[in-house]
């Protein structure tokens, strides 16, 4: 199945596209992020100064610098800057554990890390230079480098980013992307689902999912404004419901757990809305709500590997089905049998992708890059490969794909890919580990959890200092929300995990046999708020986090305590304290007697 073609883009690379687009319409606001703003000129202004400055510094084609910033204009100006001066960006989210972010930083060897004064002193250590970007832009503002020193040789062919995503050993593993590849994917959806001047594109994208290339370039070469969310904000129902609508945005991209925020917070749409949604499956009945509020819904659907999004439908308000449509400009789809044969109409396979999208590979890992990205056998281009996605798919007569879910133990939890194998292998190195296994389970509909089960030696680690092990490795997302100790792991007679015979995770509340009644008002309330909250009991020495709470649920909880009491709880001491510990920071007498009476915690007492 192919797409109806655009021109390659072999010369171009992104920050073209967005020059260009700053001498179309150079007073035009390109940005906004809080109360600041800037436009095409200013952008681009700032951008040759931060490029001018790491040109000076050495960074140059091919150089790999890590961006280590919250989301913020300066964001911006740094990704623009690091390509304008002809290096490769690498993300390097602020929120990732030290041991991951070192990992990223060693095994791509970059040489540089763009930071802000606030977060420099977070920056894994090695052999690379540290610059916090505003001070790179207070230092050089009075300096009158020429644009045109800028540009050397580099091409469409270099890389515009190494993005890390879990990779099954254990490890992230980085996906190489090239600018001709973003370019041909920026060009195609500005044609379809389509973006021009006078759009506004709200992002809420976390620079570590490759999708945030979409809002954050998209605009920038079609003449619109990107208005850049916070990282709270992104997570916020109401706060995202806010910025909606008091920013006049109307386009969004986001996964289904992000739309449904946006829903659950009362958002009742724009006929003259686009909603884009990708990432995961697209639930039917979230499909008929968005189709309902806005004047267009699109389902995107690919991999990193194969740059951004490599397929596209639009959603029709009555649909019966969900599909992930054609291929975007350039694009090849292909559903092949275990032999590499494609398959006829209507029979599943797996989908595998061609064309101009497809990346260069894995960082360093060839063995892997060979067994993913194989020759096309279908392509008359010398040297064409083939991403194979490991997503099982059928195409239907009228051309259009259906994505049928996992071929391995790849995994999506709000939208944040994850190899279960990773955790297995965090869980296994912790001191006493003997077996381990990660999966995710839908106990009540909707609620996807992962739930790690480990079978330990005796007076070995229990699962308080295991959920500390994973804590120290993993990102929050990769978590499990639950840890059960198992005397073994059933197994199927050929050896394998019986994965149906591992047990839910008990109800936590049922055996514990709190007594709250001594407790003070604010942690009575505390506890029953988390309780409800989280969807099962907790205790006053429990953190939140390893009683089954994960970030969405904390900016819930955060929102509803400030809300009640007026007084707003810090993520990082959620994180490290024990809800007796934060409710001495509560008011004593301003919660709301009736959160506790008839709470879980009460109940299970
Ligand atoms: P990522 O590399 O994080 O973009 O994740 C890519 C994987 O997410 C795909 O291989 C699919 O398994 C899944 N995925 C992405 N978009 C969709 C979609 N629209 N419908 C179904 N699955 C999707």
């Amino acid at each position: 199945m192919a797409d109806a073609s655009l021109p390659a883009a072999t010369e171009c690379r992104v920050e073209h596209l967005v020059r260009a687009q700053a001498i179309r319409t150079p007073d035009a606001l390109a940005a906004e992020s809080g109360n600041a703003s800037l436009t095409y000129r200013e952008l681009l202004a700032a951008t040759d100064r931060v490029a001018a400055a790491l040109r000076a510094r050495g960074v140059g084609r091919g150089t790999m610098v890590g961006i280590h910033l919250e989301r913020s204009l300066d964001m911006l100006v740094a990704l623009l800057a690091v390509m304008q001066a002809g290096g490769t960006y690498i993300p390097l989210d602020p929120d990732f554990p030290p041991d991951r972010l070192q990992h990223m930083v060693s095994d791509s060897s970059l040489s540089f890390v763009l930071t802000q004064s606030s977060l420099a002193a977070d920056v894994p250590g090695g052999g690379h230079q540290v610059l916090a970007v505003e001070e790179v832009m207070r230092r050089e503002a009075t300096s009158n480098f020429p644009v045109d020193a800028c540009r050397d040789a580099a091409s469409g062919c270099d890389l515009a980013y190494v993005l890390y995503t879990s990779g099954s050993t254990g490890l992230p593993k980085g996906v190489a992307i090239e600018h001709r590849s973003v370019v041909n994917f920026l060009r195609s959806m500005q044609r379809e689902p389509g973006m021009g001047e006078g759009d506004r594109l709200l992002a809420v994208t976390t620079l570590s999912f490759d999708i945030a290339g979409l809002e954050l370039y998209l605009p920038l070469i079609a003449g619109g404004t990107v208005v850049i969310a916070t990282r709270d904000q992104a997570m916020d129902g109401d706060a995202l419901r806010a910025l909606v609508e008091s920013r006049g945005i109307n386009i969004l991209q986001a996964t289904p757990s992000s739309w449904r925020l946006l829903l659950d917070a009362g958002w009742q749409g724009d006929p003259g809305f686009k909603a884009l949604c990708g990432g995961e499956p697209m639930p039917l009945d979230l499909a008929h709500a968005l189709a309902a509020r806005c004047g267009e819904l699109w389902n995107l659907y690919g991999p990193t590997e194969t740059t951004i999004w490599s397929t596209l439908w639009r959603v029709p308000a009555d649909c019966r089905q969900i599909l992930v449509g054609k291929p975007i400009a350039n694009t090849r789809i292909h559903v092949l049998d275990k032999s590499g044969r494609r398959v006829p109409v209507g029979i599943p396979g797996e989908i595998c992708i061609g064309g101009d999208g497809v990346g260069r590979g894995y960082l360093h890992r060839d063995e892997l890059t060979a067994e993913r990205f194989v020759p096309d056998p279908f392509s008359d281009v010398p040297g064409a490969r083939l991403y194979r996605t490991g997503d099982q798919g059928r195409l239907l007569p009228d051309g259009n794909l259906e994505c049928r879910g996992r071929l391995d133990s790849q995994v999506k939890i709000r939208g944040y890919r994850i190899e279960l194998g990773e955790i297995e292998q965090v869980l296994l190195s912790a001191e006493g580990v003997a077996r381990a296994v990660v999966i995710a389970r839908e106990d009540a509909p909707g609620d996807v959890r992962l739930v790690g089960y480990v079978v330990v030696g005796a007076g070995e680690a229990g699962p308080h200092a295991l959920f500390e092990h994973v804590r120290g490795k993993l990102p929050g997302y990769m978590v499990p929300q639950h840890l059960v100790v198992l005397d073994a792991i059933p197994l199927l007679p050929n050896g394998k995990v019986d994965r149906k015979a591992l047990p839910a995770p008990a109800s936590r509340g049922t055996t514990r046999g709190i007594d709250l009644s001594a407790a003070s008002p604010a942690l009575r309330y505390l506890v029953a708020t988390c309780a409800e909250v989280i969807g099962d009991a907790v205790a006053p020495d429990d953190n939140f986090f390893d009683a089954g709470g994960h970030s969405m649920l904390a900016i819930k909880l955060i929102n509803r305590v400030q809300r009640d009491t007026g007084m707003r709880l810090n993520l990082l001491a959620l994180a490290s304290s024990t809800l007796s510990q934060l409710a001495e920071a509560l008011p004593q007498d301003g919660v709301p007697e009736t959160s506790i009476a008839g709470s879980a915690a009460a109940t299970h007492a």
